[in-house]
């Protein structure tokens, strides 16, 4: 029997915790962890997931883990995102249910201990959403907000407020873990699965030390992604544009035979010159949008792994 298995039942909770360059956090978001989750009488276990950092992040983890034996981390070979560091928590986590949080106390602990009295209740899904988005700048709040509009649409589920904050009952978990594609995307897969589900509201709290490891374009192509692994839209609006062209294209060619057969014939290089570069330029977007979707799909085929951890802290090492 796996260690796995003789843990189950004891109604543990595992909370995966995705670290990238945090080693100012990693002590006192250890601590603030044990200490509400201990006054609450919650058994627990923290999974920390070093997902390549750049400083003494890892060494946080070990001195961590020295300390408290609730403490276990894993030690990602390089940098693999965030996404890929929540399923490898998901993956190694032994508790019979798990909660995802970030490691700069911006997700409040204490609604650590509002979600696990919910599970017990028998909600499977718990999802922690924002009641205020904390400072945020207008141009990113904007684009946020046309992201989880079109998320919320290819999901069909009202995502504007989500977060990765989330408690997953054991069975919701094995439900992820067994999705075979590569461009997961947790924050919606956690609502598509369904099960039972209920949500708890949270301010997001600012960060302490560090800085937010979210530069625009990274955020741009977060969301691009995403968008695409989860809707076919952009390629139907590759159609409905061809659509409209064509239309377009018919009523310009009346117009030309009509001049042509009445002899009045127009020197025409104004309509040439529009003509050819509203097609051209539909064209290249549409292969563009297509080969986006050739290159995911070429991701998903060659089936590499999602992360590769190079170490482990704790008592699972
Ligand atoms: N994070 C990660 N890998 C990355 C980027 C971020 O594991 O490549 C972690 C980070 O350490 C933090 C969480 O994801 O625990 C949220 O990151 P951050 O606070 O930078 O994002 P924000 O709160 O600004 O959205
Ligand atoms: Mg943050």
């Amino acid at each position: 029997m796996s260690a796995n298995q003789k843990k189950r039942g004891e109604n543990m909770l595992s909370v995966i915790i995705p670290a990238y360059n945090e080693e100012k956090m990693i002590q006192t978001t250890a601590d603030t962890v044990d200490r509400i989750l201990s006054e609450a009488s919650v058994p627990y276990e923290i999974v920390f997931v070093n997902d390549g950092s750049k400083d003494g992040t890892w060494q946080q983890i070990e001195t961590a883990a020295e300390k408290n034996p609730h403490v276990n981390g894993l030690h990602f070979s390089r940098n693999f995102g965030k996404e890929s560091a929540i399923f490898a928590g998901l993956a190694n986590a032994e508790g019979d249910c798990c909660a995802v949080m970030d490691c700069d106390l911006q997700h409040p602990p204490e609604v650590l201990v509002s979600m696990y009295r919910l599970w017990e209740q028998g909600y499977e899904v718990v999802e922690g959403v924002k009641r205020s988005r904390g400072k945020e700048s207008a141009i990113h709040r904007a684009c946020a907000g046309l992201f989880y509009k079109m998320m919320s649409k290819a999901v069909k589920i009202d995502m504007s407020r989500a977060s990765d904050f989330k408690l997953l009952d054991r069975k919701a978990v094995d439900a992820l873990l067994g999705m075979p594609e590569k461009n997961a995307f947790f924050r919606a897969l956690s609502s598509w699965i369904g099960y039972r589900s209920t949500s708890v509201e949270f301010d997001v709290q600012e960060r302490t030390e560090g800085e937010s490891k979210w530069s625009t374009w990274s955020l741009i192509k977060y969301a691009v992604t995403n968008v695409v692994a989860f809707s076919t839209a952009p390629m139907q609006f590759v159609t409905v544009a061809g659509i409209f062209t064509f239309l377009f294209a018919i009523v310009l060619g009346i117009e030309s035979l009509v001049r042509y057969f009445t002899g009045h014939a127009v020197e025409g290089f104004t309509t040439v010159i529009l003509l050819i570069l509203i097609v051209g330029s539909l064209i290249m977007m549409s292969l563009g949008i297509i080969g986006y979707y050739i290159s995911k799909i070429y991701e998903e085929v060659k089936g590499r792994p999602k992360y590769l951890i190079s170490k482990k802290a704790g008592k699972r090492k």
